[in-house]
């Protein structure tokens, strides 16, 4: 945590704003070619997301929030409009961009610590650097007790906070998150939703994340958006609205103010 703390503080005094963590989608669609014909996922997505800035995609299963997030991660192409990141068009996964999927993607054959280590050591870290940097990490997801133990000997919520410790250690401009708590008990839940908006706050990353919570969209986002749409739907995934949240930086999740907010965007993504 302090290594987290000073390391940016090395860098600058404030969170460092990182050009590279822009996101740029214009008129983004992506065709799925199925035997039963086309399927178009989502359709005509706009969005630009600053550097720095956390927005949350809530909306009903199928309407393409997963789709957008592959999209951007360069797992998949688009098939029509422009899908750039920090500028630049994405042609591939990258390590400014971190990924945090529903399937934790562990390494099972390596330990919780090693795991963690792996994405820095391919990105040249020395050994000293990236043990010392993997154990702040492991850290503050809570798992030093569990570092030496490999993925199949842990829970599902566990397996979960590795693969985010493993992201957030990488320290990327872009975090990609596709309910990335879901799997977590409640407690749990609320540790690392003020651990995440505490990392942010002091990297300076920009970051998407979905979930199906409300509330913790509210929490953690300056935007919300959501999504309506999908094959069900008979119409492509598309961005229905786009919700600034005004709460500040302390937020209250009993507060009238939040749940007002909340409710809002419960009717947008239920009439949507
Ligand atoms: P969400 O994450 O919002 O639940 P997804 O992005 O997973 O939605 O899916 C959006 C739509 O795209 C759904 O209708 C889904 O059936 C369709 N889809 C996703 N992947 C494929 C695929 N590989 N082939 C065909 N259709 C797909
Ligand atoms: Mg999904």
């Amino acid at each position: 945590m302090s290594g987290v703390r000073s390391a940016v503080a090395a860098r600058s005094a404030g969170p460092v704003v990182d050009e590279s963590g822009r996101v740029t989608l214009a008129g983004v669609g992506k065709r799925y070619e199925t035997k039963r014909g086309p399927v178009d996922a989502v359709a005509d997505v706009d969005l630009e997301v600053a550097p720095g800035e956390f927005v949350a995609i809530v909306g009903a299963s199928g309407c393409g929030k997963s789709t957008l997030l592959r999209i951007l991660a360069g797992f998949e192409g688009h098939t029509s409009g422009t899908v750039e990141v920090g500028g630049a068009p994405v042609r591939g996964p990258g390590p400014a961009r971190g990924v945090v999927f529903q399937d934790y993607g562990l390494f099972p054959w390596l330990t919780v610590a090693e795991n963690v280590r792996f994405g820095l050591r391919q990105q040249r870290w020395s050994r000293a650097r990236a043990k010392q940097r993997a154990a702040e990490m492991i850290e503050v997801v809570g798992l030093t007790r569990f570092a030496d133990r490999f993925p199949g000997e842990l829970s599902g919520g566990m397996q979960q906070r590795v693969a985010i410790a493993r992201v957030l250690a990488a320290d990327p401009a872009l975090l990609l998150m596709d309910e990335p708590f879901g799997a977590l008990d409640a407690l749990t839940r609320t540790t690392m939703q003020h651990e995440l908006k505490r990392l942010r706050a002091e990297s300076g990353a920009t970051v998407l994340f979905v979930t199906h919570s409300i509330e913790e969209a509210v929490y953690l986002a300056d935007r919300v958006v959501v999504m309506a749409g999908g094959a069900s739907h008979g119409a492509p995934g598309h961005i229905a609205a786009i919700v600034p949240v005004d709460l500040g930086d302390e937020r209250d999740v009993n507060g009238p103010a939040f749940n007002d907010l909340e409710r809002r965007i419960a009717a947008l993504v239920h009439e949507s």
